[in-house]
């Protein structure tokens, strides 16, 4: 096992980390330590799973180590959607029953997030903003009309737009159709995930720029090695999302599919003034090659697109398509180059469903986030610290699907490219 290839290590800094001021990691593990409990990866998951471990068992000893920083890794770099509600991509009306209560456990893990967050009386910028999901053409139309049955079964609200009611909302002419659902937060991501991680219980120890490189089973529990010191562990916890597969587990079922972002400097207000009536909104596409964008309160707007598999392209090569895509959207735009532009690796699995519960003895994972893990991740956190109390826990596999079998390389290497020039041929006015 590589040592580089067991945790992210990116080469662009993430951009809503940059936005923010400077902020004091807790130390790295230099000596060995013996623990009850040690999470790997301190993400919306992990530190989810680490809260839930604290009040299940208020004396347990609960180490969390994350290869990164709070806010500059993995958990601050995505597109800030907090989702309500299950994605669109799973919804299917014939099993309504199953979605609503899918639906409300998301929705009930949102709430607490948010209280959580306000309650903490910390800065974060976050509010229930609802999002647009928009259709450029006729394959987007037709995701959109499964959305639509989707909300309409579920019975959620939503308002339908046409090409102008979107264009005087948001300033662009580019979609043909889209919805808005007021189901969703967004939330300046990296000072979420700080404020979310400074709230973790006193007791539990954070190890920052600490990785798990390798992992060896002992007869009662598990040795963890790092880059300068070894952690024992009755019980471990994989929180790592796609690199839990680099330290043995879901090698068949996961890929770290990196997606990209730009974030624009402000823009003058002039320009903002030709950007539609909302001062801040979300809005994801309809296909899943497509483009997310953002205008944020500051007045930014990001764009979010693009993909690699397994691996963080250069900066060079992304950046101008990046701006190509947002352009395309926004032709009023200025001349402009991105303030910020990074990547991020999203747990991919085959069928989007997810790597969870207990794969060895006392070896948890919860993984596979599928680019819409900042919510999932945090239930699927919890409900993973409480299977492992033996508590009676909702039936994941059943509810968020169990990710499906992968074949190895170089085979999946090349169905994944086959599958993404097919798709993005397909989806190519999406894009
Ligand atoms: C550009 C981009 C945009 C996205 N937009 C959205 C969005 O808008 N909404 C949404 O819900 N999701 C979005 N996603 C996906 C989102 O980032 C994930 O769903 C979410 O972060 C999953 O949380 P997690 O805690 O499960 O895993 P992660 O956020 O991946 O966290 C895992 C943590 O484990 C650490 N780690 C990994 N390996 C090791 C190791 N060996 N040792 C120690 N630590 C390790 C990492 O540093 C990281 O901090 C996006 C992703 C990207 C890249």
């Amino acid at each position: 096992m590589s040592k580089q290839k067991s945790f992210p290590n990116y080469n662009s800094k993430s951009g809503w980390n940059a936005l923010l001021p400077a902020r004091a990691a807790n130390p790295a593990l230099e000596e060995d330590i013996s623990v009850d409990v040690l999470i790997i990866g301190a993400g919306w998951t992990g530190i989810s799973a680490a809260k839930r471990w604290h009040s299940l068992s208020p004396d347990a000893d609960i180490a969390l180590i994350d290869a990164s920083e709070i806010g500059e890794g993995n958990p601050g770099r995505n597109s800030g959607f907090l989702l309500e509600i299950a994605l669109a991509e799973d919804a299917n009306p014939d099993q309504i029953e199953k979605m609503k209560l899918c639906n409300r456990l998301t929705a009930d893990t949102m709430a607490k997030i948010f209280a959580e967050i306000k309650g903490s009386g910390q800065l974060v910028d976050i509010s229930k903003a609802g999002t647009y999901r928009a259709a450029a053409s006729a394959a987007g139309m037709k995701s959109l009309q499964n959305y639509r049955a989707f909300l309409d079964a579920a019975g959620l609200e939503y308002d339908s737009l046409d090409r102008s009611a979107l264009e005087s909302r948001i300033g662009s002419k580019f979609y043909q159709e889209g919805l808005y659902s007021p189901d969703c937060y967004l939330a300046q991501p990296a000072a979420a995930i700080r404020t979310l991680a400074s709230l973790l219980p006193e007791s539990v120890q954070l190890f920052e720029n600490t990785a798990a490189l390798q992992l060896k089973p002992l007869s009662a529990g598990w040795q963890v090695q790092t880059p300068n010191a070894v952690i024992t562990a009755s019980k471990l916890i994989l929180a790592n999302n796609a690199f839990s597969k680099e330290l043995g587990i879901g090698r068949s079922h996961l890929v770290a599919m990196h997606t990209y972002a730009g974030l624009t400097p402000v823009l003058e207000q002039s320009v903002l003034d030709d950007l539609g009536s909302d001062e801040s909104w979300g809005l994801l596409p309809t296909h899943r090659l497509g483009s997310t964008l953002r205008r944020t309160h500051d007045g930014r707007l990001m764009v979010r697109s693009m993909h690699s598999y397994e691996k963080e392209a250069p900066r060079a090569k992304i950046e101008g398509e990046l701006q190509h895509r947002l352009e395309k959207r926004f032709p009023q735009l200025p001349n402009f180059d991105f303030e910020h532009c990074w990547g991020g690796a999203v747990g991919f699995t085959y069928n989007g469903g997810a790597v969870w519960g207990e794969f060895k003895p006392g070896l948890y994972v919860s993984a596979g986030c599928n680019g819409g893990g900042t919510v999932k991740g945090t239930l699927l956190g919890k409900l993973l610290a409480e299977t492992a109390h033996g508590l009676e826990v909702p039936d994941v596999p059943n509810l968020f699907g169990r990710a499906s079998w992968m074949p190895p390389e170089p085979f999946r290497k090349l169905g994944f490219n086959i599958a993404a020039t097919l798709e993005s041929r397909q989806g190519r006015h999406e894009l």
